[in-house]
Order: structure tokens, then sequence, then C-alpha cells
């Protein structure tokens, strides 16, 4: 089969489904492990998540679509994994970053810059079911680590 094949397309994309719905029931489960229990509420505008150390409750707002919810849930699960007692700017970037590791992981990225480098974050998106945030802290990390690798092998 070819891969400019409908079928061929079509199972990729349900291929990638299945990996979203994977990662959601995975950080599901590390929120059990963390003794961490989820709400879904009408949060106050512009809140689209919070995380509560002291109670180890996590809130999401109840009007985010599917990839939102996914990328809510694993930035307020990244601050629980910290230990996170407050917002910092700091705890921010930190809970970021594991959420966009967490929801892109390296060999999948690698693979889809290889296949795809020259996309849109939009797409990678939608690719990954995630919001596109969390695709552009992703490109962040890409960047840094080739910033760090050497510009010649000699
Ligand atoms: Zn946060």
């Amino acid at each position: 089969m070819k891969y400019s094949d409908p079928r061929y397309i079509g199972f990729g994309q349900r291929w990638r489904r299945l990996k979203v719905d994977e990662r959601f029931s995975e950080l599901v489960s590390i929120t059990q492990d963390l003794g961490l229990r989820i709400h879904v509420a009408d949060l106050p505008p512009g809140k689209l998540g919070l995380h509560c150390h002291q109670t180890r409750e996590i809130w999401i707002d109840v009007d985010l679509s599917p990839s939102e919810m996914t990328s809510v849930l694993a930035h307020e699960v990244g601050h629980a994994v910290f230990g996170h007692e407050d917002s910092t700017p700091e705890n921010e970037v930190q809970a970021n970053e594991w959420a966009a590791v967490f929801l892109v992981p390296d060999d999948e990225w690698t693979a889809y810059l290889d296949a795809y480098g020259g996309c849109k974050t939009a797409f990678f998106a939608d690719c990954f079911g995630v919001m596109e945030d969390v695709i552009k802290t992703r490109w962040d990390q890409h960047k840094r680590t080739m910033n760090k690798a050497p510009l010649c092998a000699v």
C-alpha cells in the first residue's frame, strides 16, 4: 500500500488517536499514583486548570476541548510531580516542560520532525492532540538541544 493511499492515511490518524488516548489514560494513572483527585468544574475566566499541593487536587475547566484538557491536565500533573506549592514563573516553565516531554515523547517528536519538519506548529498540535503551546515548548527545547550540539564532528 502506498503512503499516499487514503487507507494508509486513515490508519495513521487512528494510530495517532490511540496514542493520544493512551497518553491521557497514563496521565490519569499518574494522578492516582500521586494520590491526586481530579475535578472538572466551571473555573474563573482565564483559568484553564489549577493544582493544589495541600489538598492533592487538580481542577480542570469544564469548557476545554479534548486537546486542551489533555494539555492542561499534563501541565497540572507536572506541578504535582515536582511538588510545587505555588505558581512562580520558574514553576510554570517546569510544569510546561514536563507536560511537553510527556505529551510529545522524544522518539515520536524526532520521527515527526524527520517526516514533517517544515510543517507548522498547528499541524504538530493536531498530530499529537495537544494545544499549540505544548508544541511551542517542544520547539524551544529542541532549539536549546540543537544549540548545545557541536557544529562539526572534527
Ligand atoms: Zn501552572
